[in-house]
C-alpha cells in the first residue's frame, strides 16, 4: 500500500517524541475500512483490500515514507496535574496532505507499548475501538470537528483486562494530535526551545493567520468554544475533558467513556470514573474555559512582558463564555427553526429544556419531531408543553422545517445501540456494527421502516447509565 506521507512533526526537536515502531500482532483481520476517508488522504481505494491492508492497519507492515513515533505530553487529569503522559498505546505513522490540501496525522491506536505506556500494555480491545469508530464517524456526519476513523482491525491476540478480550487496532486521522497538554509538558519544564518550536509548528499548521502566541490563544479559544457548543447541541458528553484530551486544532479527540443523552437532564454523567460529575453535560462549557486557562498559562513563558501577557491572556480566557453563549444560542435557535436567534430567544430555548428535564423527555427525538405529535408524546405535562408550543409557533422562522431538518439529527449513536454492537462484535458478529455505522453516518436522512428502530429511544431496561474508559 502506498501512503503519500509528508511528515513534519518528526522534524521537530527530538525531545518532543520518541521514534517507536508498532509491535506486530498475530493475525490481523480487517473489520472495516473507510474508503471515502482513504481517498481524501490520498490512499488508492483499490489497495484497501486483503492481507496487505490488514498488515498496514495493524502495524505489522510499515509503509514507505512512514516515520513512526510516540508523542510526549502532560496534562491535568480531573484537575490534577500529571507532569508526564504521552502516546501510551498510540503511534503516529506519519502525516499526509489530503486532496483538500489539509495536512493530517495517520495514527494507530492499540498498536503496542511505547516509552509512555507506564504500566499499560499499549493495546486496546475491540469494544473501545468499535465505539471510537462509530462515534467519531457519526460526529463527523453531524458536522462536528473530530478525529476520524480510517480503519479498524482485529489482532488475533487476547487483551487482558478484568476479562480476556479480543484485541483490536484503530487507525485514527486527525488534523493533528497536538494537545493543550503538549504545550503544558514543555512549559512546565521550562523547555523554551521545544515550546517555541511547538508554537511555530502549530501556527504554521493550524492557524497560519496568527501573528504569535496571543493570536493563537484567541483562535484556539474561538474554535474550542464553538466545538463545545456543538457538543451541547447534540446532547454529547465527552466524559474525559482532561487537558491532554483537548486538541489544539479544535477537534473532538479521545473517545473514551463518551455518551449521548437520551432522557434529558443537564447534570447527566455517564463515565464510571467521573465520580463527582466534573465532566457532566452542563459543566462542559465551564471546563472548556478552565482548559483554555491552562493553555494560556502554558503560553505565558513565550511572552516578553509577563505581566502584560497575563493581563491580556486573562481577558482572552474571559471571552470564552461569551463566545460559547453566542454559539450555543445560534445552535439551539436553529434546532428550534429560528434562523437567527437573539437574546430574547434564550428563554424559549431554556424553557423547553426545563420541560424536558422535568419530564425526562428524549433530547434527540424532541428536537427531531418538534413539529409533530410525537414530540408532544414525549412529555408528561402536556398542558405545559402546549403552552410552550404556542409560543414557539409564533416565533419560528417561515422556513423552520428546512432549518430544523439540517440542525436536528434523527439518528445518533445511542449508547444502548453502541453497547449492543460491541457485545455482538465480541462474540464475532459484526453485522450490528455495520448496520449501526450505516445509519449513524446518515443522521439527517428521513427515517424508513428499516432505520426507524435506530431512532427509537431506549426502554427503561435498555437504557445505559454507565460508560467505561475501557482502555
Ligand atoms: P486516556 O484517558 O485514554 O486519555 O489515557 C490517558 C493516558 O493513558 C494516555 O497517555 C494513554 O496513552 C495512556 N493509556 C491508556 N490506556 C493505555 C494502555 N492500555 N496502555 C498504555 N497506555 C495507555
Ligand atoms: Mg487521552
Amino acid at each position: 500500500m502506498k501512503i503519500p506521507f509528508d511528515n513534519s512533526y518528526a522534524k521537530l526537536p527530538s525531545q518532543m517524541f520518541t521514534a517507536q515502531l508498532p509491535t506486530p500482532v498475530k493475525d490481523p483481520q480487517i473489520i472495516v475500512i473507510n474508503a471515502e476517508l482513504a481517498k481524501l488522504v490520498g490512499i488508492d481505494p483499490a489497495m484497501l483490500t486483503g492481507d496487505s491492508a490488514a498488515k498496514v492497519f495493524a502495524g505489522n507492515h510499515i509503509p514507505d515514507g512512514a516515520a513512526p513515533l510516540a508523542q510526549v505530553y502532560a496534562g491535568h487529569q480531573f484537575g490534577n496535574w500529571n507532569p508526564q503522559l504521552g502516546d501510551g498505546r498510540a503511534i503516529l505513522l506519519g502525516e499526509v496532505i489530503g486532496t483538500d490540501g489539509i495536512r493530517r496525522d495517520i495514527q494507530l491506536k492499540g498498536s503496542g507499548p511505547t516509552p509512555y505506556s507506564r504500566s499499560g500494555d499499549g493495546r486496546a480491545w475491540l469494544g473501545p475501538v468499535m465505539r471510537e469508530y462509530l462515534v467519531s464517524e457519526a460526529m463527523h456526519a453531524m458536522c462536528v470537528p473530530t478525529t476520524r476513523a480510517l480503519a479498524a482491525v482485529t489482532t488475533g491476540e487476547p487483551v487482558y483486562r478484568e476479562e480476556i478480550l479480543p484485541g483490536a487496532v484503530i487507525t485514527r486521522v486527525a488534523q493533528s494530535h497536538i494537545r493543550v497538554g503538549t504545550f503544558q509538558f514543555f512549559a512546565s519544564r521550562g523547555d523554551m526551545q521545544a515550546l517555541q518550536a511547538l508554537t511555530d509548528h502549530v501556527i504554521a499548521r493550524h492557524y497560519p493567520e496568527a501573528g504569535g502566541p496571543a493570536d493563537l490563544l484567541d483562535m484556539v479559544i474561538a474554535r474550542y468554544a464553538a466545538l463545545i457548543a456543538k457538543w451541547m447541541g447534540l446532547g454529547f458528553i465527552h466524559g474525559v475533558m482532561n487537558t491532554d484530551n483537548v486538541s489544539i486544532a479544535g477537534e473532538t479527540i479521545d473517545y473514551g467513556p463518551c455518551a449521548f443523552i437520551d432522557d434529558f437532564h443537564p447534570d447527566s454523567v455517564f463515565s464510571a470514573i467521573d465520580q463527582y460529575g466534573r465532566y457532566a453535560y452542563s459543566n462542559q462549557p465551564g471546563i472548556g474555559a478552565w482548559n483554555m486557562a491552562q493553555f494560556a498559562t502554558a503560553l505565558i513563558p513565550l511572552m516578553p512582558d509577563r505581566d502584560k501577557a497575563i493581563a491580556g491572556f486573562t481577558a482572552a480566557v474571559h471571552r470564552f463564555p461569551d463566545l460559547y453563549e453566542a454559539a450555543w444560542l445560534n445552535i439551539f435557535g436553529r434546532k428550534l427553526g429560528i434562523a437567527a436567534a437573539d437574546e430574547d430567544d434564550r428563554d424559549l430555548i431554556t424553557d423547553l429544556l426545563d420541560l424536558m428535564t422535568k419530564d425526562g423527555a428524549d433530547f434527540t427525538n424532541v428536537f427531531a419531531n418538534l413539529g409533530l405529535q410525537t414530540a408532544r408524546d414525549q412529555f408528561i405535562d402536556r398542558d405545559a408543553f402546549d403552552t410552550w408550543h404556542a409560543r414557539w409557533v409564533l416565533r419560528k422562522s417561515p422556513d423552520a422545517d428546512a432549518i430544523m431538518a439540517a440542525a436536528n439529527p434523527r439518528i445518533i449513536p445511542r449508547n444502548h445501540r453502541v453497547e449492543e454492537a460491541i457485545a455482538a462484535g465480541r462474540d464475532g458478529n459484526l453485522a450490528p456494527f455495520h448496520a449501526l455505522l450505516k445509519v449513524v453516518t446518515q443522521p439527517y436522512a428521513p427515517l424508513t421502516d428499516e432505520t426507524a428502530t435506530f431512532a427509537r429511544a431506549p426502554t427503561k431496561d435498555e437504557r445505559v447509565t454507565r460508560t467505561f474508559c475501557g482502555t
